[in-house]
């Protein structure tokens, strides 16, 4: 039986943590507009997240999934769906939401997004963008009135898997990164608000999209070549590598897939 817990970050924007032992602890963002609510995530376990949301706004609800793993597009959607709420995600994850993580709804029930889709919730939009890597449809949320960006796993949280089943090649994930710091490397007062937020005690700013992007890079021409691991992924052992650098505690990535 998993916990939910709501923290208020800001008047507008909600953070609704979903713990369970062994191991579950995922974050979803409510962010509140003058005229629309948009949720991001519908975390893993829980059914009581519709009526959370519910006790916490009554504006219209849109519902957007960062990445089609399971406990970021949990069981609690179903309500969302039933409700008539639009629950978007990008196409190129529904394989693998399907096929390799058993993803409980089927296809209709998503809406697609693409680059560049924005969400007008009235004194906040969010952009869309695609960072591809940790999933092929990873999406990040940028609210530029306000400086937020909202990472799902795209650029891990602190944390970073690369390393197991559905993850793009390292290199076509640098591509996507160096899309980000470009873009936001430099800004100053970014907050990124990632999917797992309790794996960094910081609040990741626009450095960490540097330090991430050099990590990577020292990965990629084997500056760095890692450190061996074994984790139990999906009732198996699996053997990666994690790397270190500034703000990025632990970068796990699969050797053989760069
Ligand atoms: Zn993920």
């Amino acid at each position: 039986m998993s916990r939910l817990t709501v923290g208020q970050i800001r008047y507008d924007l909600f953070q609704i943590n979903e713990t369970a032992e062994p191991g579950l602890n995922v974050d979803a963002y409510l962010l509140t507009g003058s005229r629309k609510a948009v949720l991001i995530d519908t975390l893993q376990e829980s059914e009581a997240l519709y009526d959370t949301v519910k006790r916490l706004t009554d504006l219209p609800l849109e519902v957007i999934i960062t990445h089609g793993h399971p406990d970021h597009a949990g069981r609690g959607l179903r309500q969302f769906h039933e409700a008539g709420v639009p629950v978007y995600m990008h196409e190129a994850d529904l394989p693998l939401y399907q096929n390799m993580f058993g993803g409980e709804f089927p296809g209709e029930w998503f809406t697609e997004i693409n680059e560049k889709d924005v969400f007008d919730l009235g004194g906040i939009t969010l952009e869309t963008i695609l960072c591809k890597g940790h999933t092929p449809g990873s999406i990040v949320l940028f609210d530029e009135q306000n400086r937020r960006l909202f990472t799902g796993d795209a650029v891990g949280s602190g944390m970073f898997w690369m390393q197991i089943e559905g993850c793009t090649p390292l290199h076509e994930f640098r591509q996507e990164l160096l899309k980000l710091t470009e873009r936001f490397g430099n800004m100053k007062n970014l907050r990124i608000y990632p999917g797992h937020r309790w794996q960094s005690p910081v609040q990741l700013n626009a450095q960490y999209l540097k330090d991430t992007l050099a990590l990577t890079d020292q990965i990629l021409n084997h500056t760095d070549n890692g450190r061996e691991c074994v984790m139990e992924f999906a009732g198996k052992p699996l053997a990666y590598k994690e790397a270190s650098y500034g703000m990025m505690s632990a970068y796990s990535y699969n050797p053989e897939n760069l």
